[in-house]
């Protein structure tokens, strides 16, 4: 089995786990939405993870789709993000590599941003009177091509 596969049965173990724990069908649509989110999507939203799924041939309805997102929020297999829209952007949470995120103000492009020293900064900060958790740090500005646009207009 290979570490992608591994990590899909981890996943899936603790998504029954938690299923079973909450009392929560155990529906193939959600197990299909899972697999989705563990195989092929980095961020994305509801409506491209709804469009992706049509795409797999894997009818599933809105209510059906934002039902299970909650119940993997809940037991911690997803994070949630807002990127400075008022959309809601999602991404797998478990073996996820740590990183830090470069949104485009212009065309709304998510990169993700790895700097360990960065990191370690943040993570050895004392904070007074306070016990950090997590964190998130988002950094906006222009992406390479909108950076490029940008200069192509202004000559
Ligand atoms: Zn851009
Ligand atoms: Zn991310």
């Amino acid at each position: 089995m290979d570490k992608d596969n591994k990590i899909l049965e981890i996943v899936k173990q603790k998504f029954t786990e938690y299923l079973t724990a909450n009392k929560c069908r155990k529906t193939p649509e959600r197990y299909a939405i899972l697999d989705l989110i563990y195989t092929d999507q980095r961020h994305f939203d509801m409506d491209s993870l709804y469009e992706a799924m049509n795409k797999r041939n894997f009818r599933v309805s809105r209510a059906t789709l934002y039902n299970t997102m909650q119940l993997l929020l809940d037991c911690k297999l997803v994070l949630k993000h807002q990127f400075g829209q008022n959309i809601s952007f999602y991404e797998r949470a478990y073996n996820n590599d740590f990183h830090h995120h470069l949104i485009c103000t212009n065309c709304h492009e998510i990169q993700e941003y790895k700097d360990a020293e960065l990191r370690t900064v943040i993570q050895n900060k004392k904070i007074k009177r306070f016990t950090p958790s997590h964190y998130s740090l988002y950094i906006y500005g222009l992406c390479n091509a909108c950076a490029k646009k940008e200069k192509a207009k202004k000559i």
